[in-house]
């Protein structure tokens, strides 16, 4: 399995996954010329996408979605309620297909289990997606609210996981967003702090986790080296040897190899035993 979060941020989001030939893109948060930009710099032609997954219906999110799927032909899947809160961006000539959170579904290889999130969206969902023939599996959780049981729960034992770390709280508080605004972002119905990404990663952390891609960064009220050391310091505690990135809102990063990353891994872990 390849993952590559082709950008992330409050202006706009999509991740690329492939295994076996089969690409999934999840969100099309960008228009999209900017988005087959995106996969131009990663050498990923748009027409060769064989689905685009839409988690929620927030503009960050579907920007692109209706310009992508008729150029390119990509198969749309979306939830029902999704699907009407975004009516404004399609012309009813896509190939949309229905998902229903919590049905997982197959795509190729790829197994997409979708889950419901407290996000403040009409009908927001994050997803996971094992490849079938590795077993290897990523986690895409962004867009979260508050993590409950059952996000954590659907989030276990990902090897990968692309995690949300959207603000520091002193930064929130003093910044420039209005009050109602800083209200929102921090409720159970927001974006996760970076010291809540750093919490999640502490509880979703297992000796097989290889990666973790801090995602979602507000331009305003954070900065990539104090999400990456607030989840270091967390995740170092638990002797954590993974990779640890974070997300570009205007970038894409690089390809991420996942069965390569937790074969580098793994003759250490073989060692303990
Ligand atoms: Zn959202
Ligand atoms: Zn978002």
């Amino acid at each position: 399995m390849r993952v590559t979060v082709l950008g992330s941020g409050s202006r706009g989001n999509a991740i690329l996954v492939e295994a076996d030939g089969v690409r999934l893109l999840i969100d099309a948060g960008f228009s999209g010329k900017d988005l087959a930009r995106r996969m131009a710099a990663v050498e990923v032609d748009p027409e060769s996408v064989d689905a685009l997954l839409i988690t929620h219906d927030h503009g960050d999110h579907t920007r692109g979605m209706g310009i992508f799927a008729r150029r390119f032909g990509t198969p749309l899947h979306l939830t029902p309620t999704t699907r009407r809160a975004c009516q404004g961006l399609l012309r009813g000539d896509e190939k949309v297909t229905e998902y229903h959170s919590p049905s997982p579904f197959n795509l190729g290889p790829l197994l997409v289990e979708p889950f419901l999130t407290l996000h403040d969206a009409v009908d927001p969902v994050a997803v996971t997606v094992t490849d079938t023939l590795t077993g290897s599996k990523l986690g895409v959780a962004t867009d979260l609210g508050r993590p409950t049981t059952s996000v954590r729960a659907a989030l276990a034992a990902c090897h990968i996981l692309v995690l949300e770390a959207n603000h520091d709280d002193a930064l929130l508080w003093n910044g420039p967003y209005p009050w109602s605004v800083k209200q929102r972002i921090a409720s159970s119905h927001g974006h996760l702090s970076n010291r809540a990404a750093a919490e999640l990663a502490d509880e979703l952390y297992h000796p097989d986790l290889a990666g973790v891609v801090l995602a979602h960064l507000s331009d305003s009220c954070n900065e990539p080296a104090m999400a990456h050391a607030v989840v270091e310091s967390s995740l170092g505690a638990r002797s954590y040897r993974g990779l640890l990135d974070v997300a570009d809102q205007d970038e894409p990063r690089e390809p991420i190899e996942v069965e390569a990353l937790r074969a580098r891994l793994a003759p250490a872990q073989l060692s303990l035993l």
